[in-house]
């Protein structure tokens, strides 16, 4: 029988991109010829080292690339079968599609609560659905619940990696774009915050696309994954298979961990 690993979606993924390249200042090709998919429900990985382009990619799907000056010269992105390239990231918002950027970017003067109220603004709820919302990201980071008082730049780095979760969990997102979750986070904290994303996709069929060096937990968590080397992707399949590649563990990220 042929086992070939099929990526995860077919014609109605909620996410598609397709073959872009990403220009900054118009005269550096940080990507090119990317395509990947994420279907509805799904936990799709962007695996590769320090400047491959996992961030770039995904500013250009969450439009935030216009924020430092660069733009997807080449190639389609649709979410929801709608052609979403170069829509400004405000827009995409509200859409459905919100960016946790990498290094847990947080309002370091305001309390975390007030952090979490920030992230809701943008649907312009009532006073109830708000407070209705708040005790939902506590219910998925009790540990939020209990700082909620707390300034946010005085909690710890996981802390802070959960708020910025949480606060873009507040928009009701469909698509969450994830940069490098586990970056400078002890590894128990890092199953935490790994845990709950699974949990949020199973439970409330959140789709997830994750940028991660950390290749090992990111394949125990996401169904499929693409590897990225100089701005392309350079291999890609279910989780699983390439999980048991020693090669990828390798030559991508300098040997197995963990
Ligand atoms: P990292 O984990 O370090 O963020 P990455 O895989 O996310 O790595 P990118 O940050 O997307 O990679 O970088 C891809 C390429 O784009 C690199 O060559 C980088 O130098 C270039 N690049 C990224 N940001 C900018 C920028 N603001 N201006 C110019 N070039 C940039």
């Amino acid at each position: 029988m042929n086992h070939a690993i099929i990526a995860p979606t077919a014609p109605q993924a909620l996410l598609a991109v397709n073959d872009i390249e990403v220009m900054y200042d118009d005269a550096i090709l940080a990507v090119a010829g990317v395509s990947l998919q994420v279907g509805q429900g799904d936990i799709v990985a962007l695996l590769g080292a320090n400047g491959a382009g996992k961030s770039t990619t995904l500013k250009a799907i969450s439009g935030l690339v216009q924020a430092d000056r660069a733009q997807v010269s080449r190639g389609h992105i649709r979410f929801q079968e709608q052609d979403t390239t170069g829509v400004a990231a405000h827009v995409l918002a509200r859409r459905g599609i919100v960016h946790v950027l990498e290094g847990r970017h947080v309002f370091a003067h305001l309390t975390v609560e007030e952090n979490l109220r920030s992230g809701g603004f943008l649907r312009n709820p009532t006073r109830r659905e708000l407070e209705h919302d708040l005790e939902r990201i506590y219910a998925w980071f009790p540990r939020l619940r209990h700082k909620r008082r707390a300034q946010a730049g005085v909690t710890s780095g996981g802390e802070q990696q959960m708020l910025a979760i949480g606060r873009a969990l507040m928009t009701k997102p469909r698509l969450m774009l994830l940069d490098e979750p586990s970056m400078g986070l002890a590894p128990i904290i890092v199953e935490e915050i790994f845990a709950i994303v699974a949990q949020l996709n199973a439970q409330e069929r959140m789709s997830f696309l994750v940028a991660e060096q950390n290749i090992n937990i990111a394949l125990r968590h996401a169904s499929y994954a693409y590897i990225m080397e100089s701005g392309r992707v350079v291999g890609e399949g279910a989780a699983a298979e390439l999980a048991r590649r020693d090669d990828i563990q390798h030559f991508y990220l300098g040997g197995k961990a963990g």
